[in-house]
């Protein structure tokens, strides 16, 4: 009850937000006649994208509702049904992208320029090392179930549009582990680290950066001991890890700047911080560049 009651306010807010801008395109028209005029039809807008244009990168796409998007060829996701659509960028990403909206057998493309980042190599030690190279065979169990979970949550698809209100910074801290970083943990090569890592005291809250569903709350993770998703819309999740304490549940409808728990040191961590992370069907997104790069998306498309 509480999910549905949570999507149908978020409905009223966009339809809200999504007419707001035919106001404000009437305004400049010198010619317009002082008597009242009957509202012209909408133009058909034309397929555009807009945000962070780099590798790891998040970006809004406004095109027809329910058009269907492509990244070089590749289904990527649907338009909603006010038009609306998130596009993210991996860590690899070319120079160029060519992205396409089809809808009623019309298809629109662009090509987006993606600038390149440079990423450090950092090194990690005095992680526990059954978090680095876990031998134990019911540690191993345990990564395996706690997998399957994450995975689950992954396949999210909730009808939301918490990605158009501008995200902001879940908490206020120092800035100890930045996105993409090389990482060598406890002296092994690791994989890139896919977080934005934030260092505060242990129990400084964690807001919500914008309205969601929970899709994901454990207590308890090997790796990432209290652990949150949040499910924004058009597949765009962001994470929370080593979480103190939690104060949402799965299902549990968010709004921009609600506690969702504390700061921790839990699973494979040195010390308290929030690990931030965000995720786009399978690409994991650099959320720190995504609290600007959304924000001028939403200023600059309408
Ligand atoms: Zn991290």
């Amino acid at each position: 009850m509480r999910f549905l009651a949570g999507v149908f306010t978020l409905a009223l807010m966009a339809c809200a937000a999504a007419e707001a801008p035919a106001q404000s395109e009437a305004t400049p028209i010198a010619e317009a006649a002082p008597q009242p005029t009957p509202a012209a039809p909408e133009a058909p807008r034309a397929f555009a994208c807009e945000g962070a244009l780099t590798q790891g990168g998040v970006a809004l796409c406004r095109a027809r509702p329910g058009a269907e998007i492509f990244i070089e060829g590749e289904a990527a996701g649907q338009a909603d049904e006010h038009g609306w659509a998130v596009i993210g960028f991996t860590r690899e990403s070319p120079a160029s992208l060519r992205i396409e909206a089809r809808h009623d057998g019309e298809a629109e493309a662009l090509t987006l320029a993606i600038a390149a980042r440079q990423f450090d190599t950092q090194r990690v030690d005095g992680l526990p090392q059954q978090t680095v190279t876990p031998t134990d065979p019911a540690v191993l169990e345990r990564i395996r179930r706690e997998s399957a979970l994450k995975a689950e949550a992954f396949t999210s698809q909730a009808p939301m549009e918490g990605f158009l209100e501008g995200f902001i910074m879940p908490v206020d801290g120092v800035v100890s582990g930045r996105w993409g970083n090389q990482r060598i943990l406890n002296g092994t090569p690791s994989t890139p680290h896919f977080g934005y890592d934030i260092a505060a005291p242990e129990g400084t809250p964690i807001r919500a950066p914008a309205s969601g569903v929970v899709v994901l709350a454990q207590n308890d993770m090997h790796y990432e001991g209290g652990l949150v998703f949040i499910d924004h819309g058009q597949g765009l999740i962001t994470m929370y890890l080593h979480m103190s304490r939690l104060d949402v549940r799965v299902g549990d409808v968010v709004s921009q700047g609600q506690m969702l728990g504390a700061v921790g040191a839990r699973g494979r961590a040195t010390g308290p911080h929030l690990c931030w992370r965000m995720r786009w069907r399978g690409r994991q997104l650099d959320p720190s560049i995504a609290v600007d790069g959304l924000a001028r998306a939403r200023t600059t498309l309408n």
